[in-house]
């Protein structure tokens, strides 16, 4: 069954059975950044989304320069003045000691991150794209692609809408659909579009406090995370631990971990494992029991673009859907949101032709999200592997973490924010490493 269209969709780039230019689904940062620019090119978008706004997302809510570069360049005002809650950089806390490093002074991003709950933001995010025209549906659950039969093409998503208590279903077509809808991918499923297991994949957990340093100026992250479950065996996690104050008078304290490790055998309690590490952290934090605003709760990191292919014939995989969290450090939205930008440049291309012409535009897609990523998760993974290894990770403490110098590259090096313009040595070490890694795809 067909559900009417809501509000005046135009005429459909020559479908006249379609109910959309574009179906986006999934109004998270991927779906509505590309909803938002798609729109903006004059296509009419149809931007389905399971939950209504505000809603909550399990995140760590920090947003470095590379995610506030994506806000900024979508026309958000990001001042203080309109509410944001900036930071100047990362306290590494390893081998002993705490450094704080500056976010580096840079062409291409900002000097400042910030932190803001996901609730939040991702309203904003929505709001933004509504007013750039994309029509946006909650309630909508998607459950699966509708493809043509003969062809096999994505011409569409089938699902159900909620009204109250009431539960009808619907389906819409349109000659594209990106599947935004987050790690579950449950549109790319429908297709058979499964996860790599030759890729990283994360699990992350994290427990909002109330806490007297909720003013920090730092991101506060840690790298040496202790799996204490076995008490004769401690193990040294792949992944880091972080408190994020939220300038509310709470913090978002959590943690994340590559599931490559002993902790991918299921054996691993991450609640207990937040629960323990939060127990040895400085008192003046002021993190107990008594202090949480509620339970822990934690998802999966797709990373390492750990689900391809992100192009089929009449469809695109964007944000986690396609596997495009950073490997090295976790973050997610700054990429949701690139390769959203990306894919929503494909598909104006692609909507202003026809036939091969469109599909080529179509088809480009994974490479530019290649081009743009490709090479760096490589080195991530890689580099990430490294951080796992005990002994690497030793060596590290004694000789690297406690250097100002090595953790301002190393730095540079976790939260991609080094430019290849810049005339500075780490910067050009970085950039020549990335160019000599080989690419994913
Ligand atoms: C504990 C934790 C901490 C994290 N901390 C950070 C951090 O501090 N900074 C950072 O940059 N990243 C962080 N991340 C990663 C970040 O949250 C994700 O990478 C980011 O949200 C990806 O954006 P997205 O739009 O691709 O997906 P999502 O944000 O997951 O959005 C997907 C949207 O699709 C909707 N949806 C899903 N399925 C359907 C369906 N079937 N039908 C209709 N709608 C659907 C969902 O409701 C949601 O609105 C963290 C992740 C976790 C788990």
């Amino acid at each position: 069954m067909r559900a009417p269209t809501t509000t005046g969709a135009a005429a459909h780039r020559g479908r006249p059975d379609a109910d959309a230019d574009v179906i986006v689904v999934g109004a998270g940062p991927a779906g509505s950044t590309a909803a938002t620019h798609l729109a903006r090119a004059g296509l009419d978008v149809l931007l389905l989304e399971k939950a209504t706004f505000p809603r909550e997302k399990v995140c760590g809510d920090g947003l470095t320069p590379r995610g506030m570069k994506q806000l900024i360049d979508l026309g958000v005002d990001c001042s203080r003045a309109a509410g944001w809650v900036h930071n100047r950089g990362l306290r590494v806390v390893g081998g002993g000691v705490g450094v704080e490093l500056d976010w580096p002074t840079s062409a291409v991003f900002p000097d400042f991150g910030a932190v803001r709950p996901r609730a939040d933001l991702d309203d904003l995010l929505a709001r933004t794209a509504q007013r750039a025209g994309a029509r946006l549906r909650e309630n909508t659950t998607v459950t699966g692609a509708v493809t043509d039969e003969r062809t096999g093409r994505v011409v569409g998503v089938a699902g159900h809408e909620r009204a109250g208590t009431d539960r009808r279903p619907v389906s819409f077509r349109a000659p594209l659909t990106l599947s935004c809808d987050g790690v579950s991918a449950r549109v790319a499923q429908s297709v058979g579009i499964t996860r790599r297991d030759d890729r990283p994949m994360g699990v992350a957990v994290r427990r909002y406090f109330t806490s007297p340093r909720s003013d920090d100026a730092y991101l506060e992250t840690h790298l040496e995370l202790w799996d204490r479950a076995d008490p004769a065996h401690p193990a040294l996690l792949p992944g880091y631990g972080w408190v994020f104050g939220m300038g509310d008078g709470t913090a978002n304290v959590g943690l994340g971990v590559l599931s490559t490790t002993r902790a991918a055998g299921g054996r691993t309690d991450y609640r207990g494992l937040l629960a323990s590490w939060v127990a040895g952290l400085p008192g003046e934090w002021g993190l107990s029991e008594q202090t949480a605003t509620g339970p822990a709760a934690g998802a999966g990191l797709p990373m390492g673009l750990n689900r391809t292919p992100q192009y089929r014939p009449g469809m695109l995989l964007v944000g986690d859907a396609a596997g495009t969290v950073n490997p090295l450090n976790g973050e997610g939205i700054a990429y949701a949101m690139e390769s959203a930008v990306l894919a929503a440049g494909c598909a104006i291309q692609g909507m202003a032709r026809e036939g091969a012409s469109r599909e080529a535009a179509l088809a480009s897609y994974p490479v530019r999200l290649a081009e743009a990523l490709g090479r760096y998760y490589r080195l991530g993974t890689a580099v990430a592997r490294l951080v796992g290894n005990p002994s690497v990770m030793r060596v590290a403490r004694r000789h690297g973490l406690p250097r100002r110098t090595v953790m301002a590259v190393l730095l540079k090096l976790m939260a991609n924010l080094y430019d290849p313009s810049e005339g500075g040595l780490s910067d050009r070490v970085l950039a020549t490493m990335t160019r000599l890694s080989p690419s994913l795809n």
